[in-house]
């Protein structure tokens, strides 16, 4: 609970009190996150040996803690999910089961030895959840063997850290003290949308409904959750108040700089307006002609990845030759893993073989990769500066220079509201790690083609954004 109140406050009432049919099922990614999470937990756990498991009746939490107590008595040297319990407030028992609890010499009720909790966790960063959740672990720790761990601990996926409970433990405590508020609430709280943490939520499609429903200023791009609560202050709960107000005066509110608070001013203006809106003024607009390139051939690049591998497996490029009215596209892919520095080098000829092409893509991601494959492998005699001078990274420009009325930024919602579709409506970057996940378990060639599909059609949705912000621009030059 104490996890996802980090997360999300509104995400703790909902656990306890939502009607659970209003869940959305689990996603493929979602289910291989916690298959992977699973397995790296496991690796972690077959370094501890003896390793040591409570025994008791299932959801009997007093009798869990008592038999990890029995255990920690004797002094075993590892436990995997002890149960820690304690007594909080009006009648409320808090309950741990840390991945592991690791006996280290030194002085406690239980002899002249204690306990220090570990977490097993698959993010790479030592995220503020894991830490509040590991410091509650070493505080119901504390209240069982009579003395504070010097630190808690997190395994997470490349390295080991230690919480500095000094810090943490009023963290702790405040946010404990928030959460006993909002259990004991008849309401949830306020929703509020936001990419990062509603992504993979189960509540998101109903949380996402009251936010349509109500007109909700966090589905317009730009309004953060920091900065919210500024914005009720002065009176903007509505798109068209926040289309209309003074740009100095929200600058001074929101503690910004200028040009912040006019993109804000700007999105508003434009979702309020249903329109496109030039963001003039910023230095940004109107863009020159030679900041969307147009030529006879034009690349058009998406990259697919599979982080969890650190794996390029796929560089998708849609060749389209203007004069000819032809576009061709290339999957140059890595059937296998071992196979991603061949795929490499068959980007490095294609694009090679149109040294005049500008390369649009979408975000720095295709950029960076290329400049890191580049490094990794060696560009076999092509000029990697030269390369990367011809990427035009088309969502920089329309985010510098035009607002849109769409909910976020992405090549999806850009895209669709040019009027663009993707062949499978349910394509996206998290499901097709999982197609390729598939694809190797398999050998089902049907998930690869569907990944190329989905690529194909990025690298499609790039050029339709492309041509959109060209003809928006050309406007403006004459
Ligand atoms: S969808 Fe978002 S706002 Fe709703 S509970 Fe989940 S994280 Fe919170």
């Amino acid at each position: 609970m104490l996890f996802q109140y980090r997360r999300c406050h509104r995400r703790t009432y909902l656990d306890t009190y939502g009607d659970p049919a209003l869940k959305d099922p689990p996603s493929d990614y979602f289910v291989k996150l916690r298959q992977d999470s699973a397995d790296h937990r496991q690796s972690i756990l077959n370094q501890f040996a003896p390793l040591s498991r409570p025994r008791y009746e299932r959801h009997d939490w007093e009798a869990g803690a008592e038999a990890t107590y029995c255990m920690m008595s004797e002094g075993v040297e590892s436990i995997h999910r002890g149960v820690l319990v304690a007594e909080g407030p009006d009648g409320i028992r808090y309950r741990t089961e840390p991945d592991l609890l690791v006996k280290q010499h030194g002085e406690s009720w239980l002899g002249d030895w204690y306990y220090v909790p570990y977490s097993i966790k698959l993010g790479k960063k030592a995220k503020p959840e894991y830490q509040l959740t590991a410091a509650f672990s070493a505080y119901l720790l504390a209240e069982a063997q009579g003395v504070w761990p010097e630190t808690a601990g997190l395994f997470l996926r490349d390295k080991q850290y230690s919480v500095n409970l000094e810090r943490y433990v009023p963290k702790l405590q405040a946010a404990l003290d928030d959460c006993h508020k909002i259990m004991a609430s008849s309401t949830a709280p306020e929703v509020f949308i936001s990419r990062n943490r509603c992504g993979l939520c189960p509540w998101l499609s109903h949380c996402y409904t009251e936010a349509k429903a109500t007109k909700h200023l966090s589905l317009l791009p730009g309004v953060t959750l920091p900065r919210y609560p500024t914005l009720v202050a002065l009176g903007l709960t509505t798109v068209e108040a926040l289309a209309e107000v003074n740009a100095t005066r929200l600058t001074t509110a929101l503690g910004t700089e200028h040009h912040i608070s006019e993109k804000l001013i700007y999105q508003a203006q434009a979702t309020a307006h249903d329109t496109a809106v030039p963001r003039l003024h910023t230095g940004y607009f109107p863009l020159e002609s030679h900041q969307v390139p147009t030529a006879d051939i034009e690349l058009y690049f998406d990259i697919e990845a599979a982080p969890d591998k650190d794996l390029i497996y796929l560089h998708g490029v849609l060749v389209v030759d203007n004069e000819k009215q032809q576009q061709i596209f290339h999957a140059l892919l890595a059937e296998k893993p071992e196979e991603e520095e061949k795929a490499w080098f068959e980007f490095l000829s294609l694009v090679d073989r149109y040294p005049d092409a500008p390369i649009y893509h979408f975000c720095p991601y295709e950029a960076q990769t290329v400049a890191r494959l580049g490094q990794l492998y060696g560009t076999n005699g092509t000029d990697i500066n030269g390369l990367l001078n011809r990427f035009v990274d088309i969502h920089k420009r329309v985010v510098d220079s035009v607002a849109l009325p769409v909910e976020s930024y992405a090549l999806k919602h850009l895209a669709r509201w040019m009027g663009f579709e993707w062949r499978d409506e349910d394509a996206n970057g998290a499901q097709s790690i999982c197609w390729y996940d598939d694809w190797l378990t398999t050998g089902d060639r049907t998930y690869l083609d569907t990944i190329l599909r989905y690529n194909e059609d990025d690298c499609q949705a790039t050029y339709r954004v492309k041509n959109w912000l060209v003809e928006f621009a050309q406007s403006f030059w004459q």
